[in-house]
């Protein structure tokens, strides 16, 4: 009986997912693939100091906030988790609307870099998490220079911290091997209906 409320209670809390990854491994492509074919999934949308980049919507794709609404979301405590990425901008997850979906049972996902897939753990270790790693280093360089959206001392920058970042996934619970987003996809959206019973014991590649 006992063994059941826990199972029960755990699995409820694995309905929320942190999918995390070095840049440019395309836990943002994997993302937006779900968001298009899984609506029964919701993706948090995360609130960002950067600018908006071509084509992003305010509230669909980040909020686009200040430095200082960012301190005031901050300060509030409305913040499950918040980093500086690259050096640069600020990230974070509103804390509210991931606690309302949970609450109503509905599956949650966040895509998030290493050191808020850290704070979430800390948060809530109960949660899934997912590392998303490139098929090999040259792919993931590849990536990274053939999306053409940095210039090259900022390529650099991320470049070095995929470096240090890739070294991270033995944190994870699972790790999923993006050589094919529609596979990726597919493996993340079993792992959120599905999710395993066990922490650290399985792992999935597309390999
Ligand atoms: P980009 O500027 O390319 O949209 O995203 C840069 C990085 O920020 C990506 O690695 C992405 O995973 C990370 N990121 C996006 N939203 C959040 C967030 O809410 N929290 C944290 N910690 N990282 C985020």
């Amino acid at each position: 009986m006992a063994d059941e409320t826990t199972s029960r209670a755990a699995g409820h809390a694995r309905r929320l997912v942190v999918l995390a990854g070095p840049t440019a491994v395309g836990k943002g492509t994997v993302a937006a693939r779900v968001r298009a074919e899984h609506p029964e999934i919701w993706i948090s949308v995360s609130a960002t100091t950067r600018a908006p980049r071509p084509g992003e919507v305010d509230g669909v794709h980040y909020h686009f906030v200040s430095a200082e609404e960012f301190d005031r979301l901050v300060d509030d405590g409305q913040m499950l988790e918040w980093a500086v990425v690259h050096g640069s901008n600020r990230y974070g997850t509103p804390r509210g609307p991931v606690e309302e979906h949970l609450a109503a049972g509905v599956p949650a996902l966040l895509e998030i870099d290493l050191q808020g897939a850290r704070q979430v753990r800390e948060a809530m270790p109960e949660a899934l998490f997912v590392f998303l790693k490139p098929p090999s280093w040259d792919e993931l360089v590849s990536r990274l220079v053939g999306r053409g959206t940095e210039d090259e001392a900022e390529r650099e920058r991320r470049l070095a911290t995929a470096r240090v970042e890739l070294a991270a996934e033995d944190e994870f619970d699972v790790t999923i091997v993006n050589a094919d987003v529609g596979h990726a996809c597919d493996e993340l959206v079993a792992l959120i209906e599905n999710p395993p019973d066990s922490v650290r014991a399985s792992s999935t590649t597309s390999l």
